[in-house]
């Protein structure tokens, strides 16, 4: 073997070295590798200054690239030995002490190499070996150099025991893995024996070197045939650490082999007392967990649910779930199982919500439906108590409607916005978690004295963007504060509620309208049964008054009629007789026609038509003047008893004096001869209101209860009408009446049977 080739095999080996350095240094996450490119770097450097060694010709230089060579050999032990440490599984950072032990170990021995001048206890002496056909450096080794060897194969060493220990432990295709990386420790046992026994081509060449080279192929090879130093290990194992779920691995007698942070968590164990115990024993201290255990080789059947029925979640019963799956191995024998326990406490308070919001949708009433709302969301949120705001339309301020298991009972209570958490929420239409309540500058001042929680959260009803209320719900000093997710929960659960909230409104504002309609449509329907009523009764009253009109009409006719044929045929001195009866019979007629006219005249007018001031008095004064003839012509006596300072009347004078008219023409023919007839005017009050009075009396037959009833009735005539003769028409007193209310006042009657009448004409002064 040449010199070229020898050469040629160091730079391929430096090469070869480089390269698996450099594709270790890029797998920073796989296990080891950072020492182990360190190991490969620090080999390409020894290599390529022991290539210089051998071509650099005088032995000065050789010896100057011969220590260079150092600063690579020194790295190689305590690479290699952490290297091994975590390949054999040790994760944990290396401690400090012992990283620097390895550190002052390499400069120990740079130190050793370059102040070897000194004390020459590294290199005893060196000579230039010029009998071989390469020159070489011929070295005799002190003390010095033998520690470091023996520093040196007792950490190859011992990272070659890891890897055997490794290989041991290994099972499956790790175990392949690891025969070949262990099968890598040897390259640079057997370089070294080869150089120290001699068996070698040429002399003075140290095959370590390759050695070294070809436990990085060899590694390199495991990294690509196996995949030792990728990612996905290291990754798994990241992961199931990292998990929020419980992890627990079983051997095959259900012992425990493994559990990850998590589920020592939950369990609340040390890894030291979990490992080795049965899990039923593990699990004891979770109940809940060791039920699911039991009954997990049992498959869970899926709910059947009814065709077309509403499927409605079911919320688990437990916080967490337990999965169980059996550990094969490549004769799919099982080997042990993974218990994983899943944290469902998510999924199971979305499913109560669910269920909630779906019981909400039936509740329609309004105050029902509002206490609902805050005791589910209470429960909902694992709250200790919880309460309902609703804001006033119109103002800034909202008031509590619901308060639940609160230490004081705040409804009625009504805070401003911006007040208490309630009053924020509602201010800025936003969710907020308060966890200190009692520290919190915005409290409420109602509050200020509850000490009964310490976390508060409340959440808006939202309406067409507009907060319509607030839902809060508080936690006690010992329950823990409300999370991200607590905050979701509610703000789903409230914007739910608003619309369930808006819904019953509605409801409610309709059914109030509703009750509303219907009680006036039963008020309009009496109305309108009680005017239909009393149409039939005007009706009942027109055709009577009509067939009165006709009965009044027929009489005077029928004796018209028969005195004219009486005057045709009769005898001719009774003729004068005949026409005294056609004319009084005539007058009777026109009377009754004018009195009819005049009547329904008054019956169509609302009010007087010529108002104008009167005086009662001096109205009775001219009459009598005019009429005193008629009284005195009937054999009565007559008397005026008027009252001085009588106030004026705002009247109609000729209906007045058609009233007096009335009054006295039946006091003069209804009172035998005689009779005293008193005129009387007088100021009162009656009903808190001042009236004039014009009263007629006289001392004539008098009228009976019964008539009395009757006597201001159309066509009524009584017993004095009918026992006077004179013929009459049943019409003035009624006439007498219609006047009285057009004036806004009224005509009363006193009278007993033989004493006489007083008719009372009373108008508003
Ligand atoms: P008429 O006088 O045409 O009968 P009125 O309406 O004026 O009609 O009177 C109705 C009836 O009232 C009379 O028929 C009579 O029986 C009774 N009456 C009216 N004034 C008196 C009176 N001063 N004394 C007794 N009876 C009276």
């Amino acid at each position: 073997m040449n010199l070229g080739s020898v050469i040629f095999l160091l730079i391929l080996s430096s090469a070869l070295s480089l390269f698996v350095g450099v594709v270790a240094w890029r797998r920073p996450l796989a296990p080891g590798s950072r020492p182990f490119a360190i190991l490969m770097f620090a080999v390409t450097w020894w290599t390529i200054l022991y290539a210089l060694e051998w071509l650099l010709p005088g032995m000065e230089q050789k010896l100057w690239a011969a220590r260079l060579e150092y600063l690579g050999i020194v790295l190689v032990p305590g690479a290699w030995l952490l290297f091994t440490l975590r390949q054999a599984g040790f994760n944990r950072r290396v401690p400090n002490l012992f990283a620097a032990a390895l550190v002052l170990a390499a400069i120990l021995s740079l130190l050793a190499i370059a102040t070897n001048d000194w004390h020459r206890l590294f290199y005893i002496q060196v000579q230039l070996d010029t009998n071989t056909p390469y020159p070489m450096l011929d070295i005799e080794y002190g003390p010095l150099f033998y520690a470091l060897i023996a520093y040196t194969y007792l950490l190859l060493l011992a990272g070659a025991l890891l890897l055997g220990w490794r290989f041991i432990r290994a099972s499956g295709d790790h175990r392949w893995q690891a025969a070949v990386v262990l099968l890598s420790a040897f390259p640079p046992w057997i370089g070294s024996f080869l150089y120290l026994t001699g068996v070698q081509p040429l002399p003075h060449l140290d095959l370590t070197t390759f050695g070294l080279a070809l436990t990085g192929i060899l590694n390199m090879a495991a990294l690509f045939r196996f995949r030792f130093l990728d990612l996905v290990p290291v990754a798994r194992d990241m992961v199931i650490e990292n998990l929020a779920d419980g992890i627990i691995v079983l051997d095959p007698l259900d012992r425990v082999v493994d559990a990850n942070p998590t589920a020592r968590r939950l369990l609340s164990v040390t890894p030291a007392a979990i490992v080795g115990r049965a899990v039923t024993e593990v699990l004891a201290a979770r109940p809940d967990l060791l039920q699911q255990y039991q009954q997990a080789s049992v498959p869970a059947r899926p709910d059947a649910v009814a065709p077309g029925s509403v499927s409605l979640p079911v919320i688990p019963t437990f916080t967490h779930e337990v999965r169980l799956t059996p550990l094969l191995n490549m004769r799919q024998q099982i080997r042990g199982r993974v218990l994983v326990i899943h944290d469902i406490s998510e999924r199971r308070r979305l499913a109560s919500l669910y269920t909630t919001l779906f019981a909400m949708t039936r509740t329609t009433d309004l105050s029902s439906l509002l206490k609902l709302l805050v005791e589910q969301a209470t429960n909902l949120l694992d709250a200790s108590s919880g309460d309902l705001y609703l804001c006033q339309p119109g103002s800034r301020q909202l008031q509590c409607l619901v308060s639940y298991r609160t230490e004081q009972d705040f409804t009625g209570l009504v805070l401003p916005f911006g007040e208490g958490v309630a009053g924020m929420v509602a201010a800025t239409a936003k969710p907020l978690i308060v966890n200190d309540y009692p520290a919190w500058e915005h409290r409420a001042a109602a509050y200020a004295s509850e000490h009964s929680f310490r976390a508060a959260m409340g959440a808006p009803l939202l309406w067409q963007g507009q907060a319509t209320g607030v839902i809060n719900v508080m936690r006690s000093a010992d329950q823990a504060g409300f999370t991200d997710f607590d905050v979701q929960t509610l703000t789903i659960f409230a914007s739910q509620a608003a619309v369930v909230v808006e819904n019953a409104r509605l409801l409610d504002t309709t059914q109030h309208y509703a009750s509303e309609l219907e009680q006036r449509v039963s008020e309009r329907t009496a109305a309108l049964r009680a005017a239909n009523i009393k149409l039939q009764e005007l009706d009942t009253m027109k055709n009577e008054f009509v067939s009165n009109i006709s009965h009044e009409l027929r009489t005077p006719l029928a004796n018209i009629k028969l005195y004219l044929r009486l005057l045709e045929t009769g005898r001719a001195e009774k003729q004068p007789q005949y026409l005294a009866t056609l004319h009084k019979e005539s007058a009777l007629l026109q009377t009754l026609i004018e009195d009819l006219l005049d009547l329904s005249r008054l019956d169509m007018k609302k009010a007087p038509a010529n108002l104008a001031t009167a005086d009662l008095n001096e109205l009775v004064q001219s009459w009598v003047n005019h009429r005193a003839g008629l009284i005195a012509e009937r054999g009565h006596r007559w008397e005026t008893d008027l009252q001085p300072d009588l106030p004026t009347v705002n009247a109609d004078a000729h209906r007045l004096i058609q009233v007096l008219t009335n009054l006295l023409t039946n006091a003069i023919y209804y009172t035998p001869p005689g009779g005293l007839i008193q005129i009387i005017t007088r100021r009162q009050v009656d009903d808190d209101k001042p009236w004039v009075t014009l009263s007629v009396r006289d001392n004539g037959p008098g009228i009976s209860a019964e008539e009395q009833a009757a006597v201001f009735g159309r066509f009524f005539r009584g017993a004095a009408g009918r026992a006077s003769q004179r013929p009459g028409t049943g019409l003035g007193l009624a006439i007498c009446q219609e006047i009285a209310q057009i004036h806004g006042g009224r005509l009363t009657l006193e009278s007993s049977v033989g004493h006489g009448s007083t008719f009372t004409f009373w108008l508003p002064a």
